[in-house]
């Protein structure tokens, strides 16, 4: 928690005109917050900027665990864990349809789909953040609830044919004299 604040750094601070007026809300999801459009989004627009403090990579070392963490170069990473930074909410998913773009240190939201009103953004996270934080608990995204729900149907049908070569099974055994 004793963590240095880069307060000489304060022009790191992004800040973009891009947070002003939004075309999303925070909302419910699935897991908790997650943002939600409150009208179309074309895909190649930016959405939000993901705002907070530049870090080292070194310091963020010694950052015990901290989730918002987004490194934008081998040397740099945000540090998005304040509230203000309303890009935080934005969920997981391994199908997205928004992703994030980094230039000079800044990280930016793009739309990488046409998004309609009430639509939840989301981006993939990346592979390690996924390993770290996702993948523990289960990913909630659609993708992966499609994935897990066709696993539990092919279960259940493989199941089911068991069911009745077992049945067969049984009723020719019955069928058979002295059987
Ligand atoms: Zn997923």
């Amino acid at each position: 928690m004793a963590r240095k604040s880069r307060k000489t750094e304060g022009s790191r601070k992004a800040n973009s005109k891009l947070n002003g007026a939004h075309p999303f809300r925070v909302g419910r999801s699935r897991t908790g917050l997650g943002i939600f459009a409150t009208a179309p989004i074309k895909k190649g627009t930016y959405i939000v900027e993901y705002t907070g403090p530049l870090l080292t990579n070194k310091e963020c070392d010694e950052i015990p665990d901290n989730r918002y963490l987004f490194e934008v170069n081998n040397r740099w990473t945000v540090d998005g864990s304040s509230r203000k930074n309303v890009a935080r909410y934005i969920n997981h998913s391994c199908r997205g349809n928004a992703d994030p773009m980094i230039r000079d240190r800044r990280i930016r939201i793009k739309a990488i789909k046409n998004i309609e009103a009430g639509d939840e953004i989301t981006y993939d996270y990346g592979k390690d953040h996924f390993n770290a934080y996702i993948k523990p608990h289960g990913c909630q995204c659609d993708k992966c609830r499609e994935k897990r729900r066709k696993e539990r149907a092919e279960v259940r049908a493989a199941n089911a044919r068991k069911r009745k070569r077992l049945e067969r099974k049984l009723a020719r055994a019955a069928g058979t004299p002295g059987g």
